[in-house]
């Protein structure tokens, strides 16, 4: 019957069994906006990584369609303006003609 040559030392059993267990996965700070992110990758909420912007977030999609959104009322509420405008001017002409 096959025999280990040595005994496996304390390092090497515990090397071994330090794949065996499921741990605690480690959540470092964003240092831009405090919110929890993992190490070594981009924070989701900022997209900041190392204090320098390198991806856009869902929210600054979402700011920017909310400036879109905005100009867009802007622009139909001046166009609604417009047509009241229009609809006097045709009045204008009716009573004209
Ligand atoms: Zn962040």
């Amino acid at each position: 019957m096959p025999v280990p040559k040595r005994k496996t030392s304390k390092s090497r059993r515990d090397m071994r069994q330090s794949t065996k267990f499921i741990r605690p996965q480690s959540v470092t700070s964003c240092k831009q906006c405090d919110e929890p992110n993992l190490p070594h990758q981009i924070c989701v909420e900022c997209g900041y990584y190392k204090g320098r912007k390198v991806l856009s977030t869902k929210n600054d999609r979402g700011v920017k369609r909310m400036h879109i959104r905005a100009a867009a009322a802007q622009k139909a509420a001046q166009k609604e303006d417009q047509h009241a405008h229009g609809e006097h001017d045709g009045h204008d002409h009716s009573s004209h003609e």
